[in-house]
């Protein structure tokens, strides 16, 4: 069991209606606010466009917001951009970064990457900066080295420091959204081989940070995954869109 205080994050992806976003938020929010659920730490990523309704219905409550991506800057001429700042003003905390889907259809390379966590950084936003190898490279025996390479881009470009309020996602591509899990062993290891990593910078945010497990988690799997020493909360994609499964993950992270 990890000694930090678990997060699970719901990323919504490009889905919901504003029927469902408010369904979504209403069946989840007040299981997490009362007993053991409340020990964990909850934060919802909708579409842009869900926002600001997301931000009114958690009024009040420890459960945070987030964004599924942003652009540098705080303002200017980026057609169809939306920058750190802004999401700051409409009630964000968090915002993912590099996530793998973002890495694959938008052609999100590292450079850019480490620079949206610099925005994200410079916005007062905690960044959750997603990380993870492709089945052909896990095949080769790459995994570490990719992951080295994902990391470092940003460390080298932002700074060590830049990660006392941010948040690492290991996100196997071959797991998202597949059904594949990687097994609670071959998470811990990567984890572990991330937090050593950071260990090797600043020992106090290598000790701090938490490492989300992502890929297929469902409450099923979640309780193994999270029992694990350096998996320290889920970042949870297909499961959050179901209201009794992502209740299932907390429930079996606390071990009701
Ligand atoms: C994700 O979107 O980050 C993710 C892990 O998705 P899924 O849980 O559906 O695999």
């Amino acid at each position: 069991m990890s000694i930090r205080k678990p997060l699970i994050a719901g990323n919504w992806k490009m889905y919901g209606s504003r029927r469902e976003v408010q369904a979504l938020v209403e069946g989840i929010k007040q299981p997490f606010l009362q007993g053991k659920l409340a020990n964990i730490e909850v934060a919802l990523f909708p579409s842009f466009v869900h926002l600001t309704q997301v931000a009114q219905l958690l009024e009040n409550t420890p459960l945070a917001l987030g964004a599924q991506n942003l652009y540098l800057g705080a303002q200017g001429a980026f057609t169809g951009e939306v920058s750190g700042p802004m999401l700051v003003d409409v009630g964000c905390q968090y915002v993912l970064v590099g996530h793998s889907e973002r890495r694959q259809y938008f052609h999100e390379d590292v450079e850019l990457i480490a620079k949206k966590f610099a925005a994200a950084v410079q916005a007062k936003l905690k960044p959750v900066l997603c990380v993870g190898e492709t089945l052909a490279e896990r095949e080769q025996g790459q995994t570490e080295a990719v992951i080295t390479r994902q990391l470092q881009s940003v460390i080298q470009a932002c700074g060590i420091a830049a990660f006392a309020t941010a948040v690492v996602a290991y996100e196997p591509v071959w797991a998202i959204g597949t059904g594949l899990t990687a097994t609670p062993e071959q998470a811990q290891q990567v984890h572990r081989f991330i937090r050593e990593l950071f260990m090797q910078n600043q020992v106090d945010i290598a000790q701090a940070i938490r490492i989300l497990y992502g890929g297929s988690v469902k409450p099923e799997n979640a309780k193994a995954l999270l029992a694990m020493p350096d998996i320290d909360g889920g970042l949870v994609g297909g499961a959050s869109l179901d209201v009794g499964s992502f209740i299932g993950i907390g429930e079996s992270v606390v071990g009701h």
